[in-house]
């Protein structure tokens, strides 16, 4: 196939199959933690191969290192440590930062869209 960028209708259907593996890996990863791993292996494959960037409600639920599925509190601690967020990946022991202050921006526009949408809905 060729190279760079994706025709839209794809894009979408990428996006698409990467929230359906990740909600499964999300669903199954108490029972069968190793398909969760299997499942972020595949989101990653249409990511990569697609040039589709990771959702960002999934973006830090997989390990950067070990590209695990990340559960809280199971098999990633999660810690506040100097206006940053630490994920420590407990499969391989990596630890990723996360500025605070982006976090915050994220949960506020999304407030703001929320909120937006809502307001679209009623018109
Ligand atoms: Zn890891």
């Amino acid at each position: 196939m060729r190279r760079g960028r994706r025709p839209k209708w794809m894009i979408n259907i990428g996006k698409e199959r990467i929230d359906i593996l990740f909600k499964l890996a999300d669903n199954e990863f108490s029972r069968f933690p190793e398909r969760s791993h299997r499942y972020v292996k595949l989101a990653r494959n249409i990511s990569t191969k697609y040039n589709i960037p990771m959702p960002p409600e999934w973006k830090r639920r997989f390990c950067k290192n070990c590209y695990k599925f990340l559960k809280p509190s199971i098999n990633c601690k999660v810690r506040l440590s100097k206006g940053k967020v630490h994920f420590k990946c407990m499969e391989c022991g990596k630890v990723i930062r996360v500025p605070y202050e982006k976090e915050k921006n994220q949960k506020r526009r999304k407030k703001i869209e929320s909120y937006l949408i809502k307001k679209r809905a009623d018109e």
